[in-house]
């Protein structure tokens, strides 16, 4: 079978493959149908990845029909149609037992810490596949659930409710899956970008205001659409100490910051602010069995995930794609390959 492999810096190769055989009762194997390539698959390709090095096969985001089931796998069948959740935990942790493998200290997410969807047929956990709903007509956008799931998680982190205002920090496409989420549960986002044709995209899918990150009046104009109270929730979709900053001064007393940045450098932020606001902060990692939460507002008619991609690749055009996800192209969200 074919497989795309990041052979080393900037060079992917579509490579020969054994095909994977079912060797424990809870697997499951599906051909897969489309992968959507994420910031930590650039960072891969671009060499700049902490710990993952070529040669690997990457892929987190995937998607496909099931072909052959352990015995020991219940709920699913041959022939189902399923996004793949990359998650995984040790299964014995205190996280872990109670949910959310996601916080397991020593998590492994497939396509990172271990290999990933970017081959025609991919073996996995039968646990971790969940059916796409029938409304969902074009198979390869189930490869979008994955990063909608991240939006789910960042908002169920930060109890985003009814009526609430989100300030949400990054129009790419984390904070867009954010925006959608909080759509789903009544509230209103504030976007914030470097990037014009993001903050524009973000208007057309519904956000309240988008604003320069730079504008001099950023700060009055978010306060402007608050009540002068500052939003209810803040949300650090970029990673950068000098937005947790921010995040930590414009939410409003009571409200919560989200966290889904990973930048490990010191920031400026005092006890004295938390503690004033009686504010929460809370880091929100991957996912914690939000596919289902995803797949029901899918379902329901209330997401659609095209509007999380914005560019598709046939397996041959891989490199196309990387390199595109590397350039981001006015316009660009998201890259996805189709096999
Ligand atoms: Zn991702
Ligand atoms: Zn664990």
């Amino acid at each position: 079978m074919k497989a795309i492999e990041i052979s080393g810096t900037r060079d992917v190769r579509l490579i020969d493959k054994a095909e994977p055989v079912i060797s424990d009762p809870e697997e499951v194997i599906v051909k897969v149908k489309a992968v959507s390539i994420c910031g930590t698959d650039v960072h891969t390709f671009q060499g700049e990845h902490p710990f993952v090095k070529p040669p690997v096969i990457v892929g987190h985001e995937c998607c496909g029909e099931i072909v052959e089931c352990g015995s020991g796998v219940n709920g699913v069948a041959a022939g189902d149609r399923v996004a793949i959740d990359p998650v995984l935990g040790c299964g014995s942790c205190r996280a872990c037992t109670m949910g959310r493998a996601n916080a397991c200290a020593d998590v492994k997410c497939r396509g990172v810490h271990v290999q990933g969807a970017m081959q025609e047929y991919f073996k996995i956990r039968g646990r971790d596949v969940h059916k796409l709903p029938d409304s969902v007509d074009d198979l390869a956008l189930g490869a979008l659930v994955e990063p909608m799931a991240i939006g789910a998680q960042a908002c169920w982190r930060g109890n985003v409710g009814e009526d609430h205002v989100v300030l949400v920090f990054g129009a790419g496409p984390i904070g867009i899956a954010v925006m959608l989420n909080a759509h789903c549960l009544g509230a209103r986002c504030i976007l914030i970008d470097i990037k014009e044709d993001r903050l524009q995209r973000a208007v057309e899918l519904g956000a309240l205001a988008a604003f320069t990150a730079t504008d001099p009046e950023l700060k009055e104009k978010i306060l402007a659409l608050t009540d002068g109270e500052g939003p209810h929730v803040t949300c650090d979709a970029v990673g950068h100490p000098v937005i947790f900053e921010q995040c930590i001064d414009l939410v409003a007393p009571t409200g919560a910051v989200v966290l889904l940045g990973m930048d490990g450098s010191p920031n400026e932020v005092t006890e004295q602010q938390i503690f004033r606001k009686e504010m929460t902060v809370v880091g929100s990692r991957m996912n914690s069995n939000m596919f289902p939460t995803i797949l029901d507002r899918v379902a329901r008619g209330q997401m659609q995930l095209e509007q999380m991609v914005s560019h598709r690749f046939a397996v041959d055009q891989a490199a196309e794609a990387f390199t595109m996800a590397v350039e981001q192209p006015a316009g660009f969200l998201k890259s996805m390959i189709t096999f």
